[in-house]
Formats: C-alpha cells, structure tokens, sequence
C-alpha cells in the first residue's frame, strides 16, 4: 500500500509523493498532482465547460499559504474575488479570467487573509472523476461554494473589491 498524506492546506488525502509544486501555491505534491489531472481531465473531456475557470479559482483559493509573499496574498484574494462574481453574483465563471485582470488593475495592495476556520469539506478530489459535463459542473460549483464559505469573513471586503473593479 502507498503512503498517503493530508495536504497542509485543504486536507484531501493523497499519494505521498515526491513531485513539482506551484512556488506560491502551498500543496502537498500529490494535490498538485490531483489538480493538474482535473484540469488535464475536463480539457480533454469537458472543453469549453465554463466551470473549467471555476476549478481554478476554487483551487488557488482554498490554498491560501500565509501570506507572507505579495503573490500569494495577491492569488488567493483575487480568486475569491472571483469565486464572489460567480456564487454571489451569478457570473458566468467564462468571465473569471476578465474579472481577474480588472481586479490586479485597481488593486495595489492585497490584504493578508487568513482562514479563521477549515478549508471546508470538499475538495478537487470531489470534483475528480466526474461522468458526464453536467455532473462535473455540479460537483466544481458545489466545491466552490464550500470554499467561498470558508471565507465567510472576508465576503464584505472581497465583494467590495469587486465592486471597485466594475
Ligand atoms: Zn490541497
């Protein structure tokens, strides 16, 4: 049997291995590994879906670090504002990319946030394995919204960033 281990940052449990993980995106290897699967999984099987741009945020969000590097406090803030967009405004999650860009445009300084509580109960293993478009877009919008939420602290500030952004 194979060695597993939790990630520090969302707690899926996978593989122990040793493997590339993103410098600011603080993962275990094996849910690096997971992600990049997912992702190489729905361009091959669901391309165009437009929750792809949902999985990405979803993922950098729930892997916050501490936010001690500027890049990093930057990703995880402009993800969930982001993931705000599409849970609490009904965006479609095609237009994540152009909310990005306007965000990093307006805003100077990113705030460090910290999670004051878990990451939530799912994660991009909830959305790996999915069969068939719709049950994937189920499975990625039900994983954001248990992200998004575990942030509920910051939905004041982060919805105001938004707002700024417009
Ligand atoms: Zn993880």
């Amino acid at each position: 049997m194979n060695a597993q281990v939790s990630c520090p940052q969302c707690r899926a449990v996978v593989p122990d291995i040793d493997g590339p993980t993103h410098a600011y995106v603080p993962s275990a290897p094996g849910c690096w590994s997971a992600f990049g699967a997912l992702r190489a999984d729905e361009m091959l099987r669901f391309p165009g879906s437009e929750t792809n741009n949902l999985v990405v945020d979803t993922y950098m969000a729930q892997h916050p670090g501490d936010g001690l590097d500027r890049r990093d406090r930057q990703s995880v803030f402009v993800h969930l504002v982001s993931l705000c967009a599409v849970i609490e405004r009904d965006e479609s999650p095609s237009r994540s990319p152009e909310v990005l860009r306007a965000v990093l445009a307006r805003q100077i300084e990113f705030p460090v946030i910290r999670r004051a509580r878990g990451p939530g109960d799912l994660t991009v293993l909830s959305a790996t394995d999915a069969t068939s478009v719709e049950d994937h877009d189920t499975r990625v919008r039900r994983w954001a919204g248990s992200v998004w939420e575990s942030w509920r602290e910051y939905h004041p500030k982060i919805s105001a960033a938004l707002d700024a952004s417009h």
